[in-house]
This record gives structure tokens, sequence and C-alpha cells, in this order.
């Protein structure tokens, strides 16, 4: 049995069996075949490795045809290796004895000389190492013959083990047999990390390299609710997370009663709690529960799995199925949130060394005016639907809003001219999450009727930590005293202001942090939508008096794991049931 610890970014538990992705996007298959199936799986060997050494040789005649013998001759030292009699018998020797499936004999030897090489003194030597690897790779290909869009065409229930996961294709994951999922790299406010929550499946991201120690069908557990992964589980430890996972499904089903109630305090104070989501589906994941509305749309994700442009009635189409079922509720539509780490099929931006701090967001949307009024031409033609309100992302700076609902006005001047009807005055809010609105916050409220506080970008943009990495996670904190004064800020001057406020960044659906943010001042909180009943529990179970003094203690400390510390204790005196 081995444990891996990593970063729970949505929780639950899961056991399956293991489909396993390598950093190419190559899924490693089983690693023991049936006895009977030997001869058959050696004559794939053979055949991979003709077809292999076909391919280099098409490689080298071409590079030495254009640039030279001596440049082919690169092609010839693989050729000579794929080729090379020992490495064949090993191979194969594996194969026929150990049972081991030809794509992992290939790993097991090719990574086996690798090593060898890399370890030598000699760093001409050591670069044999990546011939190693590329030969590796180009007989992978030809075993395998196909890469990750196999994922889309699963038959049987797997949790998906990967080196990396973007976002796209997290959100094209078959939610039906895909029951959870472990990544290698990324960070805890990753946008993939969200489509999981989004999912409803346990997931965690960030255990560093773990992949060569398991294989296809495995049988793996995902403790999402300890950010554990644990490998070869022993008979005793499956029985104890079956029984788990048991009891997660018996305290959802005595959550799900709460659905009609409301969210209010001990001592009666309301509090909204609405749903974040990604796409129009889950809104009936935010009805079920009983949500007071959408307090998030994150309209980007109609790009992400698109190979074209989505058209005007592309756009409309997704936001009227959302605001027609959320009938009178309020639907916040968040503008195009498009970069970073969420890539499209637009171009990529030239310089692209610091994405985040690049042509991100409302940024994106200026400087593709077209784009930009193609999506407000289809919120506004759906404002007439309902209660619907526009959403600003990642603004900056005042010259950045002002243009933006510049725009706004002029798409709704020409929806005027051609007589199409909308809402003229539909609510115009902005996201705080860079740390410069923060700071300039008294102006801002002067020129919108809502903001929205989005600590998943504020906590990055104001510790300098990237959300997406790994290896700063320990410093992504969403209780740093830093992030915590940048966050009363802002109630603050709202509340003077008497702007409607909410949390829509991921700490809102934690359930460690509800008391502190409705101490805080908080009455609004936007949240994925699985989080909603037990964000709910928590307020129904809570008077503002206590968390006020819980927030009044919290504004003291000066260590994000000291505070959490305590959170975490509080959390278990009220609502122990809910406590990790
Ligand atoms: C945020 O930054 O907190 C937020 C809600 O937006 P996103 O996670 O989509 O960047
Ligand atoms: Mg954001």
């Amino acid at each position: 049995m081995q444990i891996l610890q990593g970063i729970a970014v949505s929780p639950g538990v899961a056991i399956g069996e293991a489909l396993v992705m390598d950093n190419e996007g190559f899924r490693i298959p089983r690693r023991i075949i049936a006895r009977d199936a030997v001869d058959d799986e050696l004559a794939r060997l053979t055949q991979a490795i003709d077809a292999a050494g076909r391919e280099i040789e098409r490689n080298r005649d071409s590079v030495s045809r254009q640039l030279g013998s001596q440049y082919g001759a690169i092609f010839s030292a693989h050729l000579q290796m794929l080729r090379d009699e020992q490495l064949r018998n090993e191979i194969e020797d594996l194969v026929r004895q150990r049972h081991y499936s030809p794509e992992y004999a290939v790993s097991r030897t090719l990574r086996r000389y690798a090593k060898v090489f890399q370890s030598l003194e000699n760093s001409h030597m050591a670069e044999r190492a990546t011939d190693v690897f590329d030969i590796e790779k180009r007989l992978q290909r030809h075993l395998l013959g196909h890469r990750r869009e196999e994922l889309t065409h699963l038959t049987s229930a797997v949790l998906v083990l990967a080196h990396n996961l973007t976002p796209s294709e997290t959100a094209t994951l078959d939610r039906t047999f895909v029951k959870g999922f472990v990544t290698e790299v990324g960070g805890p406010g990753s946008h993939t990390a969200i489509v999981a929550e989004g999912m409803e499946i346990p997931a965690i991201v960030g255990t560093g390299p773990f992949l060569t120690d398991v294989s296809g069908g495995d049988l793996v557990i995902i403790d999402a609710d300890h950010g554990q992964v644990i490998l070869e589980p022993d008979e005793e430890t499956i029985a104890r997370y079956r029984h788990e996972a048991e009891v997660h499904r018996t305290l959802a089903l005595k959550l799900e009663s709460m659905r009609d109630l409301p969210a209010e305090t001990l001592d009666g104070q309301r509090v909204r709690i609405y749903g974040n989501i990604e796409f129009p589906h889950e809104v009936s994941h935010c009805t079920d529960r009983g949500a007071d509305g959408i307090g998030l749309y994150r309209t980007e994700f109609l790009y992400l799995g698109a190979k074209v442009e989505p058209t005007e009635e592309v756009h409309f189409d997704a936001y009227s199925n959302v605001v027609k079922h959320m009938g009178d509720r309020p639907v916040v539509i968040r503008t195009l949130d498009l970069g970073a780490d969420k890539m499209s099929y637009l171009p990529e931006p030239e310089d692209q060394r610091n994405p985040v701090l690049g042509l991100r967001s409302i940024r994106l949307s200026l400087r593709n005016l077209p784009l930009f009024r193609i999506q407000l031409r289809a919120i506004l033609r759906v404002s007439v639907l309902g209660d619907v309100r526009i959403m600003f992302p990642l603004i900056s700076t005042l010259i950045e809003l002002r243009q933006a609902k510049m725009v706004l006005a002029d798409v709704m001047e020409d929806l005027d001219e051609q007589g199409i009807e909308f809402n003229r005055d539909l609510q115009i809010g902005m996201m705080v999450e860079v740390p410069a609105a923060v700071m300039m916050i008294d102006r801002f409220v002067e020129e919108v009727d809502f903001v929205s506080l989005g600590t998943n970008d504020l906590i990055q943009y104001t510790l300098a930590v990237d959300r997406g990495n790994k290896d700063v996670a320990g410093l992504y904190n969403s209780v740093d005293p830093a992030v915590l004064r940048m966050i009363d800020m802002t109630i603050q001057a709202t509340g003077a202001a008497q702007t409607p406020l909410t949390l829509c960044g991921q700490m809102s659906g934690n359930p460690t942090y509800t008391m502190l943010l409705l101490g805080m001042g908080f009455r609004r909180l936007s949240v994925t939508p699985g989080a909603i009943p037990e964000i709910k529990k928590i307020c129904r179970s809570v008077a503002i008096e206590q968390c006020e003094s819980i927030s009044r203690h919290v504004m003291t400390m000066e260590n994000a794991r000291e505070t959490r510390v305590y959170l975490k204790e509080e959390l278990k005196k009220t609502v122990p049931e809910l406590a990790t």
C-alpha cells in the first residue's frame, strides 16, 4: 500500500479502477496480459517496432536531404537503438515470462536504460536519456494508436490518474464513467479544480510524480476529504473507505431535506446562497438544492470546448436555458474571462511569459470588440426573460470599467435601432479580484450596481502566488491576514455605499470559513452547487453574534495556518458533522 499526499480540490471519496494517462497524454494500460495472449501481444510489439522504424527512416531521409547527412545521423542513432537485439530481447522476455503488456514492458525497459544514461557524469552522455524517452514515446504511439480522445469514449467506471488535465479536458470528462481524478501537477485555485467541483467528483491535484508506480486497472482510492491517494490498498483500508463513502451518502441525503428551508441564522438574519456554474446544465444542480439564484455564471466555458467561435445564437441559447430555468431568481452572467489557464481556439497572445498578468479576461474582451459585442448582445437579449445581471471580471482600473460600460451602452443603442427588446435597467456589476480594485473600491462603488468578490484571483494577486502551481500551494491561503484585510476593506466600502456585495470565490463554499464570513459581514455567498446544503446548514446553526466574535478574534491573528486550525475547531463545536 502506498499513500500519496496532494491538494484536495473537490471533496468526497471514490474507490475504483485506475485509468492512467502519462505526461504525453497516453493511456498506460493494464500491466498484465492473459497467458494465452502472449503470441498476439508479441506480434503487436513487432508491428509497432517495424512501424516506428519506418517512421524514423523517413525522418532521417528527409532531414538528410534538407540539412545534410550529419543531421540525419541523429535519427540513425535512434534507429540503431530501436533495432538493438538486446533491447528487444529484454522487452520480449518481460512479455513472455512476466506476462507484462507490451506497453508496460516497453516503458519498464526503456526507462531503465534512460536512468542509466541520466546517472552518467558526462553531460553529453546524460543527454542520451532524452533520445531514449523519444524512442519510448514513438513506440507507445504505435502501440496505443490513440491519445486522450479515449477519455471521451469510456465504457466502464474509472478514476482518471493523469499528469495534467486542462480545464477544458476536465470539462469533457464523461461524468457517467469518471468517478474521480488525480493529477500530478496543478494548484488549489486552478480552473481544473473548479470544474471538478462543478462535476461533483472527488479530485486531488499536485501530488507530484507517481504515475510510474501505477498501471491501468489497478484498484485505487481517492480520499479527497484528506487529499490522499491510496495505491494498492489492503483489504482493511478498502473496507474502511467503503464505509466512509456510505457515511457521505447518508449525510448528503440528510442535508437534501433542507432544500426548501431558508438559510436563516438562529437570530433571524437571512443569508442568500447562490450557485456558481460553468455550464447551463449545472443550473439544475442549483435549483435542486434550493439556490437563491446564480451568483456567477462563468460564460467562458462556452469557448473552451469549441472549435469555432460561438455565434450570438449559441450564446443566447445557453443563457436563455439558464435564465428560464431560474424563473424570477437572479442570474449574474459574467462576461468572458478567457486567457491564463482558460485558453480557447483563439490565437495565444504572443507574450505568454506571465499569462495571469497578461492579456486575460476583460482586457482580452476589450481588445476583441467584435467578440465582446456578440456576447453583450446575447446577454441583453436574454435580459427580458428574467432577472439578468451582467458582471465584468478582472477589473483593475476605473478606465477599464468605464470602457466596458461604454461598449455595453453602444450595443444597447444598436439593439434599440434594430427594435430588439432588452432590459435597459439591467444591473451592472464588477468582480473585485485584483488588489488595485480593492484599493480603489470607494470609487468603484459609485459606478456599479453590485460587487462580487473573487477570492480565487484576489489571493493569487495579493500574495503573488500562482493559483495553479502546486509548488507554492502552501502559500495560497484564503485566510492569510493580508487577504482578510483586503476582504474587510471591500466589505466596509460597499457597506458604506450600500452596494450589494457577494463572495463568489471558492472560499465561500468551504464550511471552515462560513462562520468567519458571516461574522465579517457577508450576507450573500455564491458557492459551487454541491456545497449549498452544507453552507445552508451552517447558516441555520449559528447566531451572527457568535460569528462576529469569531471574526474579531481572527482579525487579530497573524498566521493563516493557526487561523484555519482555530476556525476548524469552532466549526467542530457548532456543527460537528461538517468538520473534517
Ligand atoms: C475568482 O477569481 O475568485 C473567481 C470567482 O473567478 P475565477 O475563479 O473564474 O477566476
Ligand atoms: Mg477570477
